[in-house]
């Protein structure tokens, strides 16, 4: 058994989805763009959908296949880049509801499939996607006449609860939807958490269902292991890794584990992450490589066979803020090479 192993506990997913759901009046939606932050989006939307969740939220229409083979025809899904050109089919086929971006998306929605569903995004000062507010006022009458399925926008800075962005966003979203009756939607994981207002009819919660901040109460969803390779005595004095970054400041015991930048765990973390054996934490020593990573092991009384990178002890955050990035970075970078092993209760 050499391949490093990523477990992924759906359970932990479908709770983290469950206590999130708890927290909002409104419909609980799940964003599972991007292979469900790179953790696999046809089991994790199979056992959401388990849990009770009614409709999904992807970047692409091409990842709206994944998912409507995962949950089958009943949950909607919709798509946050909007009506394409080339999507018609897809979106048709595979019954998706593209969330209009502009005059120009929603003119081609409208005409090239006049009765599916759409939704429509309204850029609240993110200056990302969606219509602003003076191109929604012109196509407003028209988009609503067509009966929009929702109308969204998104927060920048929802992650930090004393911006005043937030607030901002919150009443440009007000002011672009005043008087329209139908479904709105604000939220991601750090709007849930902001306050009840921001929940409107449905919120769209991502990086919270796996783990991550700022759903602080979140329960872990990954475990990596890296199975050690070979382990070596260096004097004080010696160097380990690619451009002799680190020399050893006694005599160390130094485990060379088999993953690295290759498989996800950025070069960033040279230096500065820790790998666990059970609680205690090893550092890493020198550059990451391509496909192996080494750990001073000096203190530990017996080298295990695999070390911990992600786990109970250090979740995708601690991994992050070594690496100066964010864990839906840690997340979406994990790679192909991993033994992947999903737990569940169900089947
Ligand atoms: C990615 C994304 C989400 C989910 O955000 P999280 O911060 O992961 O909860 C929601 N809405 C939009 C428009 C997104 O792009």
């Amino acid at each position: 058994m050499t391949a490093a192993r990523l477990t992924i506990d759906l359970d932990a997913i479908a709770a983290n989805w469950q206590r999130l759901s708890r927290l909002c009046r409104s419909e609980t939606g799940a964003t599972v763009k991007a292979d469900a932050y790179g953790l696999g989006a046809a089991r994790v939307a199979r056992r959401l959908a388990d849990a009770g969740a009614r409709t999904f939220f992807v970047a692409l229409a091409e990842e709206g296949a994944v998912i409507r083979q995962a949950v089958g025809s009943g949950p909607r899904i919709f798509v946050y880049s909007g009506h394409m050109a080339g999507d018609t089919q897809t979106l048709r086929n595979l019954d998706l509801i593209p969330l209009v971006n502009s005059a120009d998306q929603l003119v081609r929605h409208l005409e090239s499939l006049p009765r599916h569903p759409f939704g429509v995004q309204l850029d609240s000062g993110m200056n990302r996607l969606g219509m602003e507010a003076a191109e929604w006022a012109a196509v407003r009458d028209l988009a609503v006449a067509a009966d929009p399925k929702l109308v969204m926008s998104h927060l920048a800075c929802a992650d930090d609860p004393e911006h005043l962005f937030n607030a901002q966003q919150m009443d440009n979203f007000l002011d672009m939807t005043a008087g329209y009756a139908g479904d709105r939607s604000l939220a991601a994981t750090g709007g849930i958490l902001l306050s009840p207002e921001y929940h409107f009819d449905i919120s769209r919660p991502g990086i919270g269902l796996y783990g991550g901040a700022p759903f602080d109460d979140a329960t872990p969803v990954v475990t990596l292991s890296l199975p050690v390779i070979q382990t070596r005595e260096v004097e004080a004095g010696e160097v380990v890794g690619y451009g002799c970054t680190w020399v050893a400041e006694r005599p160390s015991r130094i485990a060379t584990v088999a993953a690295g930048y290759a498989d996800g765990l950025l070069r960033a973390l040279s230096n500065r992450a820790m790998l666990y054996a059970g609680e205690t934490a090893c550092p890493v020593v020198g550059r990451v490589s391509m496909d192996l990573i080494t750990v001073d092991v000096t203190d530990l009384e017996v080298v295990p066979e695999e070390l911990e990178i992600l786990g109970a002890p250090q979740g995708i955050d601690m991994v992050a803020d070594a690496a100066e990035t964010i864990g839906y970075e840690i997340l979406t970078s994990l790679g192909g090479r991993y033994k992947r092993r999903y737990q569940s209760r169900l089947a």
